[in-house]
């Protein structure tokens, strides 16, 4: 064994030791500390060749790197939607790296096992039925991606095609359609094949709304002529959290054939609490769905849930099953549900998570985070100088400057409010018309993290 690595490999509680010390440090500091680090990183040092030990690393990264670090685990990075990480999900996530568990599937160890159980938890959490099967896999990006997979597979068995064996080309041109879709879905449809021109747009409803026009839809769907296609609807749309009528939605299958998947990143969350559960009723009624864990459960990145009514179909795309030896059956073990074959066991932090702080631990934050926001959309509304761009139906605030909302000046605010330290704030366009979003997902924001934030944006020029 190299000589640095037997040294560390003797001090290993002590680096261990020293890694939560600095971990406890940093997460002391966050409140502190500038949200975000815009200024320029440093360049690429050299591969070193005599090694610095475990200490060393820790020594240089604490000088070179973790000052530029943004404090996105903090209360006030409302940039994106960006969920921090809750105490047990970070112990989970340290032991993960520590038993270096392979997720792959059975292989020895009941790993797998326990990532079912959590997958089964987060499907009752997010009121979907034992008739939905699921994986964990690294954002809502790749779950999204793995549910119009299995879409794309339907289509073939719709049209007495195996698009796992013959190509999508097989399947000729494919409808999508949707109304406020998600920048991923476009990705998901460019990796699949499938093209992201064919991501059609059905008008939303009026009145500054997201949420598809369910008659719009409807007319869509009439017009492919008994084609079957794919439908995406939207359950929480980043700019101002509109959720698409999916009861609607799926009652139309009874006259038109298509696969309908929800991008639920992280309106999903909504199910937690009664008082917004509504608004993703008819989600169990979905083929696929997708729902985002590092957004709004508050666990480290990277790690989504992908869920779906048709495991068959999914095991069809995703087997890495010898073809002579067929298709696995019973369970199938992870690496024959997902893009991935070894993987990272990211259900641990999930399930620490879930174990530490139950349902309804994690409704408080949902419902803290969704108070939060409207506390901060009636500052912005009361604050010279701005305005709502939209009502604030859940956890982001989207507004813009009342008067001239130019991209120049609308990225200076946003570049004003970083430069003070405050917050972060990331910029959109809605409607036309350039603006910020503020969204809320994080297990740590209280009332006078807003106040902070209206302080920020009171104290433009
Ligand atoms: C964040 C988000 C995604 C993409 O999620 P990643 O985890 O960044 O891959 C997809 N859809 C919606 C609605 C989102 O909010």
């Amino acid at each position: 064994m190299h000589p640095t690595l037997a040294d560390d490999l003797a001090r290993f509680p002590e680096l261990l030791q020293s890694a939560r010390d600095f971990a406890v440090r940093e997460l002391d500091g966050l409140d502190d500390r500038p949200v975000a680090r815009l200024d320029r990183a440093p360049g690429a040092d050299v591969l070193p060749d005599g090694g610095a030990g475990a200490e060393g690393a820790l020594a240089r990264f604490a000088e070179r790197w973790a000052p530029g670090f943004s404090a996105s685990a903090g209360p006030r990075y409302l940039g994106f939607v960006t969920g921090g990480a809750t105490p047990a999900s970070v112990a989970g996530d340290w032991l993960t790296g520590a038993y270096d568990q392979n997720g792959s599937g059975a292989a020895g160890s009941w790993a797998a096992a326990l990532e079912r159980e959590a997958v089964a938890w987060l499907r009752e959490l997010f009121g979907l039925g034992e008739a939905h099967s699921g994986a964990f896999v690294t954002g809502a990006t790749v779950s999204n991606t793995v549910g119009l997979a299995v879409a794309r597979e339907w289509l073939g068995e719709r049209l007495g095609v195996d698009v796992s064996r013959d190509g999508v080309a097989a399947l000729g041109p494919v409808d999508v359609l949707s109304g406020s879709p998600h920048s991923s879905v476009g990705k998901a449809l460019s990796v699949l094949g499938i093209g992201r021109d064919r991501l059609r747009r059905v008008p939303v409803l009026p009145g500054n709304r997201e949420a598809v026009d369910v008659d719009a839809l409807e007319r869509a769907l009439a017009a492919l002529d008994g084609r079957p296609a794919i439908v995406v609807a939207n359950a929480g749309t980043v700019n101002t959290v509109d959720f698409d009528d999916l009861r609607s939605i799926a009652a139309l299958r009874e006259r038109y054939d298509f696969w309908l998947h929800v991008d639920a990143a992280f309106g999903g969350f909504a199910a937690l609490s009664p008082a917004y559960a509504a608004l993703v009723d008819g989600l169990d009624a979905a083929d696929s769905v997708c729902v985002d864990l590092h957004k709004w459960l508050n666990v480290p990145y990277d790690a989504a849930v992908q869920f779906t009514r048709r495991r068959d179909l999914q095991v069809r795309v995703f087997h890495n099953a010898s073809p002579y030896l067929g298709l696995p059956t019973g369970e199938p073990d992870f690496l024959h549900l997902t893009p991935e074959n070894s993987r990272r066991l990211r259900a641990l932090p999930a399930w620490f998570s879930l174990v530490a702080y139950g349902r309804s631990g994690h409704r408080e934050i949902v419902e803290r985070n969704v108070a939060l926001a409207a506390r901060l959309g009636e500052g912005v509304a009361a604050l010279d100088g701005l305005r709502l761009l939209a009502p604030v139906r859940l956890n982001v605030v989207c507004f813009t400057l009342s008067e001239d909302p130019t991209p120049k000046r609308v990225a200076a605010l946003a570049d004003a409010v970083a430069a003070s330290g405050e917050a972060f704030l990331t910029p959109t366009v809605y409607d036309g018309v350039p603006g910020l979003r503020a969204a809320f997902s994080n297990w740590r924001t209280s009332k006078a993290d807003v106040a902070r934030v209206l302080a920020a944006l009171s104290a433009r020029d």
